[in-house]
């Protein structure tokens, strides 16, 4: 199984309300590249041309496929450290969250 990386983009100025992209690659460096280049996906391809600018904040490295899901409706609330400082939630601590969450499902803990 490949290794994933899951990967959180900040968009400066937001694009349509939207101020952050996550997503998931087995080549994380070079899909980053690709999204800023806009040559990663129908929407960030869209942000750039508008001329905004995407930004990466944190690449989670080794992570099962389900933290890209996970991730996103964790962020509907914004925990980006650019855009609200790191003492309000710390990103690691996201990943902890999922595995905690995993184990309680699984009911190992
Ligand atoms: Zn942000």
């Amino acid at each position: 199984m490949p290794r994933l990386s899951v990967y959180l983009l900040h968009i400066d100025p937001p694009y349509a309300k939207r101020s952050h992209y996550i997503g998931i690659s087995s080549n994380v460096h070079k899909r980053i590249r690709r999204h800023q280049c806009g040559q990663g996906g129908k929407s960030t391809k869209r942000i750039i041309k508008a001329g905004h600018i995407i930004s990466w904040v944190c690449i989670w490295d080794n992570v099962p496929w389900a933290f890209e899901n996970y991730a996103k409706r964790r962020f509907r609330r914004n925990i980006c450290p650019w855009c609200v400082g790191c003492s309000e939630y710390h990103l690691e601590k996201l990943l902890d969250d999922f595995y905690r969450e995993l184990r309680r499902s699984y009911g190992t803990s």
